[in-house]
């Protein structure tokens, strides 16, 4: 057996039961790290010496009663606020910045005594999908070095696949959990907007952004969302719920539950492999004794455009702040303070970046502001209504994660428009503050994993965990590893 491959419920049980200690679990993955990461490029930043003696300190407090997770080392997105440790988002904007605050979720996850190895890489600011725009270089996809593990979110999801992390904490404004998830075999989760505290993340859409698990299985994700969920009074926009706890109430007893299969998530521009492996989901959730049910959303034909726009107009105003005088890079020659800020701007940002900074000054500029801005907030409320009717008759809706498997390397910012439409069945659930798990459910042709995403109503967060927890106890795709790996 694998260290590295366990779960990290399981590795907190082996830590628990003394069968393994936390300096041994923290230094097989920084081994991992040190041997394999150069191609893959998963990490920004490794803290080998800081985890270490995290881990020591943490095997001589281990004691009975302790969070499950209890010493398992962790992988965090570098949009995540860490205190004295630097926090890029993978942009030459913020290299060298480094925050004398934690995030919420960190501080959370550091309580409930998680090793965190290290910072992953991200596509800059968490705009795009394939974490090729990262001003750290590009991440590769451990299934098959020559594809990208999606994005943003793609180095913590290639580091958990790849076995340098048991778990890591991600965030998703429109897919960036679920996507890469999808294309690297991982269960990633989307929590109900304002179930997870954002206070330290680094904004990029601040009304869809969400922060979440990726993890090997659907259990793990419910232990890490124990730990993450709830108020926080520095995020007013984290609601006061009765947050229970969601690895206790995982029965998979899935009998009864109607899962809907919206006809506009099976059409035009699927990869009939795709269609088939969620397809065979559906089989599985019904042998359960789930009732299966056709559902149509029209107005989930709409989203792409809606979803561009309002992530757009959000990050123009949020990554105004970067401006050479708070935070991190300020270049180096400029007469006036004007020009120090363009001068900044233009050095610092990349590409991605300044595309999505003027389309979305565009569509919030006085003359524009009605035709699309407004019309974009108008199909979000649109696309909402049509989710609610569809859980009228559904308990939980089942598509794919993304219309095809991960792509090579290259491919994706060559066809951008191909890059964004591929978003298509993860940001309705942001743009109605849904809750949404992926899960691994197969591979294609050519043996790259395969998503299924599950989609929940507000605060159906157990539903969908719980829907995924009896899926992985009637298959094993969740425990396939890359590399030809021998499984879980
Ligand atoms: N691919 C989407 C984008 O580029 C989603 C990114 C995300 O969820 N952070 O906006």
């Amino acid at each position: 057996m694998n260290l590295t491959h366990l779960t990290a419920l399981e590795l907190g049980r082996a830590i628990a039961s003394g069968d393994v200690t936390i300096p041994q679990a923290t230094k097989a993955a920084l081994e991992e790290i040190s041997q394999r990461d150069k191609s893959l490029n998963s990490y920004i930043t490794v803290l080998e010496e800081q985890a270490m003696e995290r881990a020591e300190a943490l095997q001589k407090g281990l004691k009975p009663g302790l969070s499950p997770l209890y010493g398992v080392p962790l992988l965090l997105k570098d949009n995540l606020c860490t205190q004295g440790i630097k926090t890029t988002c993978g942009s030459k904007l913020l290299e060298g910045y480094v925050p004398p605050y934690d995030a919420t979720v960190v501080e959370k996850v550091q309580t409930a005594g998680g090793v965190c190895l290290g910072k992953g890489n991200l596509d800059e600011f968490a705009m795009g999908s394939t974490t090729e725009t990262s001003y750290f270089g590009p991440t590769r996809n451990p299934w098959d070095e020559s594809r990208v593990p999606g994005g943003s979110s793609g180095g913590c999801a290639a580091g958990v696949a790849a076995g340098f992390a048991w778990y890591a904490l991600g965030s998703d404004t429109g897919g960036s959990i679920r996507q890469p998830a999808g294309y690297c075999g991982l269960t990633g989760l989307k929590p109900t907007y304002g179930t997870v505290s954002r206070h330290g993340l680094v904004a990029y859409a601040s009304s869809l952004d969400q922060v979440g698990p990726l993890c090997r299985d659907a259990a793990d994700c419910a232990a890490v969302l124990d730990l993450i969920q709830g108020k926080d009074r520095r995020d007013s926009t984290t609601v006061d719920g009765n947050y229970g706890g969601r690895l206790a109430s995982l029965t998979a007893d899935i009998r009864g539950l109607r899962v809907g299969l919206p006809v506009e998530c099976f059409g035009e521009g699927l990869d009939p492999c795709v269609a088939q492996r969620v397809q065979e989901v559906a089989k599985v959730l019904q042998h359960r004794g789930a009732v299966l049910t056709e559902v149509s959303i029209p107005e989930l034909k709409q989203v792409i455009g809606a979803y561009y726009v309002l992530a757009s107009a959000e990050a123009s105003s949020n990554l105004a702040r970067y401006d050479g005088v708070k935070y991190g890079f300020r270049a180096e020659k400029y007469k006036n303070l004007t020009q120090m800020y363009e001068n900044t701007r233009s050095q610092g940002f990349g590409k991605e970046a300044k595309l999505r900074i003027l389309l979305g000054t565009f569509v919030l500029s006085a003359g524009y502001y009605e035709a699309y801005y407004k019309k974009a907030l108008a199909v979000k409320e649109q696309v909402s209504q049509g989710l609610e009717r569809a859980f009228a008759t559904c308990d939980v809706l089942l598509t794919p994660v993304t219309p095809n498997t991960a792509p090579k390397l290259g491919e994706s910012l060559a066809d951008p428009m191909k890059m964004y439409l591929s978003d298509l069945y993860t940001v309705p659930a942001n743009l109605a503050g849904l809750p949404s798990l992926s899960m691994p459910c197969g591979v294609d042709g050519q043996g790259m994993p395969v998503g299924a995403q599950l989609m929940g109503p507000r605060f159906g967060e157990p539903m969908l965990l719980n829907t995924a927890y009896a899926y992985q106890q009637e298959t094993d795709h969740h425990k396939r590893v890359p590399r030809g790996g021998e499984g879980r």
